[in-house]
């Protein structure tokens, strides 16, 4: 063995247990691969009467092969939907110039799956999601600003949120509807480069994509609080799924499938139409949740207002007058834990459940955590000022 053969096997090894150092840094534990159903886990308790419609977990800000960018069917999609009992897809799709692009979207429904079509739409600012929006939406009368494209999609019908809250720069926008509260493409440029090449290389998916939901940007939650004083912003989960990221290029090594992304971030909603028109009315309320479900499932998780008589009163994404006697209350399987915030700080926590008499006016808001991780992001229950004697 010459000096330098030498030198250079010294080197491969330090390479290589460098490399399985900075997996093992990077948080990796043993998890199954990632797909499926979400684990069940430990029922919530019930915090009192029940709400009216029926939750459904479901897929906002996802891509398909109608966009520019993104790999998979509507077919695909559709079963990765039902593999991972998600009952509804919002798709917001990349513009490609001169194609009849949402004229070539999915019909209401495909395999049990609800599809609502909608784009996202990337001017001076930022990004702009629009969902509901019609079949022939032509989204090159939006090539403007960020305002341009807000007026757009509204005049079509359709519903204007604020996607990438996390880089959105043009906040004197007006007429916006919802906020993008959590998207895993941030996610995955929030968390150390090194760390995520490496644990996409080295540990199973479950345990990559628990490490990229832990470094969500908590700067779009004061986004978030900031902007709820003023008025309601329903938040929904960007799953930004487009099943196209290769580790190793053209060498492949495919992460964020459907399935992986749709268990990564979901967006439950309480629901009570059916079809795309309920799934955009419960949007356009707040009247959800969003999840974080690598480890099980969210499903029975609640965040509900009642009165001193025990009546609801108000289910989250809903504003109502502060009054003395109100009770918030939460719950969430797995004996998760439970944070209640107040206009953006801590005003209590509990296991699994959390009940509270708030003693003045706010925005409040859920927070739960399974085993330290991010686990749920509820909508808040807006609580006004009662008005005064005048009306006011
Ligand atoms: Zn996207």
């Amino acid at each position: 063995m010459t000096g330098s053969t030498a030198t250079w096997r010294g080197g491969l090894l330090r390479a290589g247990l460098g490399l399985w150092l900075g997996a093992a840094a990077s948080g990796c534990v043993l998890l199954p691969t990632l797909g499926g159903p979400a684990p069940a886990l430990a029922p919530a308790p019930s915090i009192g009467a029940p709400s009216a419609g029926r939750v459904v977990r479901g897929v906002v800000h996802c891509h398909s092969d109608l966009s520019h960018d993104a790999k998979g069917s509507i077919p695909e999609i559709a079963e990765a939907a039902n593999a991972c009992e998600v009952g509804f897809v919002v798709l917001n799709e990349h513009y490609r110039h001169g194609e009849p692009q949402l004229s070539a979207g999915p019909p209401p429904e495909v395999d049990g799956v609800t599809f609502v079509l909608g784009a996202e739409l990337s001017g001076g600012g930022g990004s702009i999601l629009g969902a509901g929006l019609p079949r022939d939406y032509d989204s090159d009368v939006a090539r403007g600003d960020a305002q341009g494209q807000i007026d757009a999609v509204r005049a079509a019908g359709g519903l204007a949120w604020i996607g990438h809250a996390e880089e959105f720069l043009a906040w004197d926008v007006s007429g916006w509807e919802g906020l993008e509260v959590a998207n895993l493409h941030a996610m995955t440029t929030e968390a150390p480069r090194l760390g995520t090449f490496l644990s996409g290389l080295f540990c199973p998916p479950g345990a990559f994509v628990r490490r990229l939901v832990r470094h969500a940007p908590r700067r779009v939650l004061a986004i978030w609080d900031h902007y709820g004083r003023a008025r309601r912003v329903p938040g929904v989960g960007g799953c930004d799924a487009h099943a196209n990221v290769r580790l190793l290029g053209p060498l492949g090594l495919t992460i964020g499938t459907y399935e992986e992304c749709f268990r990564a971030v979901s967006t439950h909603l309480l629901l009570r139409a059916e079809g795309p028109a309920g799934v955009l009315e419960a949007l356009r309320e707040g009247r959800g949740y969003v999840a974080f479900e690598v480890s099980g499932s969210a499903l029975g998780f609640r965040f509900a207002a009642f009165d001193a008589e025990g009546a609801l009163v108000a289910d989250l994404g809903e504003a109502l007058p502060w009054r003395p006697g109100l009770s918030l209350r939460a719950a969430a399987p797995g004996e998760a834990e439970l944070r209640l915030l107040r206009d953006g700080f801590l005003v209590a926590q509990g296991r699994g459940e959390l009940r509270y008499s708030p003693r003045r006016p706010g925005v409040y808001r859920v927070e739960a955590y399974l085993d330290g991780d991010p686990f749920v992001l509820a909508n808040p229950i807006y609580l006004r000022p009662a008005p005064g004697p005048d009306g006011d």
